[in-house]
């Protein structure tokens, strides 16, 4: 059985409770793990700061943390095919993209260390010549990472990676759902030799393992990826000490395409902007705007597309989208549908499970197709983080910019022209963390990523997911300090 690991050793739940980890393709359990609690918690984050007061990490340089973070993005690529499988088993995503996140991670641990290696403080310009002044980038201390289920070792690699490079110590809380990635990635850390206590894992349930990272005032920084509505509680919970917060929460993402776009490419791409994953992407493009005079031909060419995408076990190389990851979360995408059929949208593809026998025991829903969207519609506004699109139809620029922008959430938007004086006037329009133009969905470690508005506080990736993990200090130190004389001295 699978523990939790405090303190550079693996141990039960002090409660001695269990959690069955389940394959959300069959529901068959793939796993025992042991389900921590608050205690556990309190252990993980005692041994975090005093890894962190006492131990030699946080003086670490950054070359000497660069080396062990090279050393364990060349673990994660040695085991690569282990990791993508063991993500398919616990999540229902194909292989195929299993193996593309196990390769973001290994690059993100990479890119990180290349970072750490250029650390240097920042000289500036002393107001005085005989003054010296620099400001360091220190690390901000002990980290709680909370972690949701849809990218299970991806998110953990973009807070990890970076917490590490900047000399921090970390209590790791994956998703109660899928924590077989998140826990093999440790076994990883412990060979590659972090020190005891530099890295800790709790596993158990967001109210209390989660609420404990939150409250707890030995913490410094909490980074949580999940949804909006944890989030406020986090930030809630989060501000006994005024800890630091990263929050990188939901989005409904527009996906614009215009009637000059080229049609064929944008079609594939309206797909990969949602099904992937079956649409349990926080960046998933599923408010899609389509100009009037392409409207028709392209809903028509998506929905046979739609119709044609093979949807089965992740572990089949045929399969091109997998299940949701719970029964529960298939009702709430269910529940989305039929709300969106009663405030008015007609149903042009799916809306049902599958009926193959073989996939009754799965969590599946086929790929969904809402048309005659309307702005004010719930399906319009609200995430539903499954495989479904609901389509608006537009007849300008402006009103395309207008309702993308119309959100609460500011996460990611896309959108398709050939025109090119349109792409510099949209990218700039549009209020979102991250716009592609004529693309969708690209993440690199080097690009900033995180939400305007309500889709998060903070970003991971690039240059300031590092900093996210530092504090900043002015040193300024006076070369010849002479006597100023103001006060009580005689004339
Ligand atoms: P969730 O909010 O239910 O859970 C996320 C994590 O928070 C889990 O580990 C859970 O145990 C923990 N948690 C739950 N309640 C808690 C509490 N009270 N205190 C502390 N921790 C608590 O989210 P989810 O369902 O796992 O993930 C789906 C959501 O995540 C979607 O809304 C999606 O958009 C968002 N997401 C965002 C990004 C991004 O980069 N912005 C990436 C992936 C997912």
């Amino acid at each position: 059985m699978s523990r939790l690991y405090i303190d550079g050793a693996w141990f039960d739940a002090a409660s001695g409770e269990t959690r069955s980890i389940i394959n959300p393709f069959d529901g068959s359990e793939i796993a025992r793990v042991a389900e921590g609690g608050q205690a556990d918690a309190r252990a993980a984050i005692i041994s975090a700061r005093r890894a962190f007061d006492n131990g030699p990490w946080s003086q670490t340089t950054g070359a000497e943390r660069a080396d062990l973070l090279v050393a364990l993005a060349d673990a994660i690529a040695a085991n690569r095919e282990e990791l993508a499988r063991l993500e398919t088993t616990d999540t229902g995503k194909t292989t195929e993209e299993s193996r593309w996140d196990m390769d973001d991670v290994a690059a993100v641990f990479n890119y990180y260390a290349g970072l750490a290696r250029e650390e240097a403080p920042e000289v500036l310009e002393a107001p005085d010549p005989n003054g010296k002044s620099i400001a360091v980038r220190e690390p901000v201390g002990v980290c709680g990472l909370i972690l949701p289920w849809n990218y299970p070792l991806l998110q953990a690699s973009w807070k990890l990676a970076p917490a590490l490079a900047a000399g921090c110590t970390v209590v790791m809380k994956p998703s109660e759902l899928t924590p077989l990635t998140t826990l093999r990635l440790t076994e990883l850390c412990e060979e590659v030799g972090f020190p005891n206590g530099v890295i800790n894992t709790v596993l158990g349930p967001g109210a209390t393992v989660g609420a404990e990272l939150a409250e707890n005032h030995s913490v410094d920084l909490l980074s949580f990826t999940g949804g909006s509505q944890t989030g406020r509680t986090i930030m809630g919970a989060a501000a006994g000490n005024l800890k630091r917060v990263a929050l990188e929460l939901g989005g409904k993402n527009p996906h614009i395409i215009f009637a000059d776009a080229d049609f064929d490419v944008a079609v594939d791409y309206a797909l990969n902007a949602v099904f992937f994953h079956a649409g349990q992407i926080c960046s998933a493009g599923a408010k899609l705007l389509v100009e009037s005079p392409i409207h028709d031909a392209f809903v028509e060419t998506l929905s046979a597309r739609m119709k044609a995408i093979n949807v089965g076990n992740g572990a089949d190389p045929d399969t091109r989208m997998g299940p949701l990851i719970s029964a529960a979360h298939r009702q709430k995408v269910e529940d989305h549908v039929a709300l969106a059929l009663s405030e008015g949208a007609t149903l042009a593809v799916g809306g049902a499970r599958p009926n193959d026998p073989a996939l009754a025991n799965g969590f599946f829903y086929l790929p969904t197709l809402l048309t005659g969207c309307t702005p004010e519609m719930t399906i319009s506004r609200e995430e539903v983080f499954g495989p479904v699109i609901g389509v608006e139809r537009f007849d300008s620029e402006a009103e395309a910019i207008g309702r993308a922008n119309d959100t609460v959430y500011g996460l990611s938007a896309g959108f398709w022209t050939t025109d090119e004086a349109r792409i510099e006037r949209v990218s700039r329009a549009l209020r979102f963390g991250t716009v592609w133009a004529n693309d969708f969905n690209v993440y690199f470690p080097a690009a900033p990523w995180g939400g305007y508005n309500q889709s998060g506080i903070g970003r991971e990736l690039g240059r300031a997911g590092l900093d996210e993990y530092t504090e900043l200090k002015h040193i300024y130190r006076n070369h010849t300090p002479k006597a100023f004389g103001w006060f009580g001295a005689d004339d």
